[in-house]
């Protein structure tokens, strides 16, 4: 996106709807102790999986990858839930993810190779040892529980294959890869044409929508722009 919007005051003057522009597909804000930021910013967290849960009940799980930055996460596995993320922040102010450390692998399978304990063994050489746990995972483990949650392998399971993180708001829309909101279905004929401004055409993220990435957002805007153009076309002659 590399509009900056100045389109909208010019249009919602002559009375057409727009919903508000927000962030999508986006990173997100979090709130990282001072260790995180000055020794991990910039880590990456490769074959994770996050959940989402509904007020419902229903969960999504993604895996995937992203990044952990100074202030918060990024990355595609953050953008595939960023619609989620951003409804919960805009409903209660904070929205969370459950992190699974070893997708890949059972709690029971954790469990049974965090039973191998070495006597005098360090806690970080321990994870590396039985689950190949290093770097900005363990710090993240640091961050989200009490070290006494780590006491016995099943709880220690449990925090791995279960990690709550926290976010509090999105990136700015300047930042992120796309927006949602924008000029209203009810306020466009069947040729994307302004009701309000006869001659004016909308097409791609100036229309209310949202996609996420992979494709998705460029086909839509290409395809609403050769809509629109055929729109234009009908409309000159
Ligand atoms: C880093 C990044 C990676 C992305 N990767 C993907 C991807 O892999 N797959 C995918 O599907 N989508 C991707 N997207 C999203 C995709 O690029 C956008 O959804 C799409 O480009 C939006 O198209 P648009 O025409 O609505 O807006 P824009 O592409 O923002 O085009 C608006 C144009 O209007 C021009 N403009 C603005 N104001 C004025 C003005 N006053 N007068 C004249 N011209 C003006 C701008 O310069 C710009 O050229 C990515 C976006 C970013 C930022």
């Amino acid at each position: 996106m590399s509009s900056d919007g100045a389109w909208l005051p010019v249009l919602t003057e002559k009375g057409v709807t727009v919903a508000p522009l927000q962030s999508a597909n986006c990173g997100f804000y979090c709130e990282w102790s001072e260790h995180l930021q000055t020794k991990f910013a910039g880590s990456p967290l490769k074959d994770v999986a996050f959940s989402f849960t509904f007020e419902d009940g229903q969960v999504v799980t993604k895996k995937g990858e992203c990044i952990v930055t100074q202030d918060g996460m990024e990355g595609s596995l953050i953008y595939a839930f960023s619609k989620y993320l951003r409804d919960g922040i805009n409903h209660s102010g904070q929205s969370s993810l459950l992190m699974d450390l070893l997708p890949l692998q059972s709690e029971e399978q954790v469990i049974k190779k965090l039973r191998h304990i070495k006597p005098k063994e360090s806690f970080s050489k321990y994870l590396k040892r039985t689950l190949n746990i290093t770097g900005v995972k363990t710090a993240l483990l640091h961050e989200s529980f009490p070290k006494d949650a780590f006491q016995t392998p099943e709880t220690l399971a449990r925090c791995l294959k279960a990690m709550p993180v926290h976010f509090y708001k999105t990136k700015p829309i300047d930042e992120v890869i796309s927006s949602a909101g924008g000029v209203c279905e009810s306020s466009v004929n069947d040729m994307l044409m302004l009701k309000a401004m006869p001659g004016v055409f909308c097409a791609g993220e100036m229309l209310d929508w949202e996609a996420p990435t992979g494709g998705y957002l460029l086909t839509a805007c290409f395809a609403t722009g050769h809509w629109a153009a055929q729109g234009v076309n009908k409309f000159l002659t």
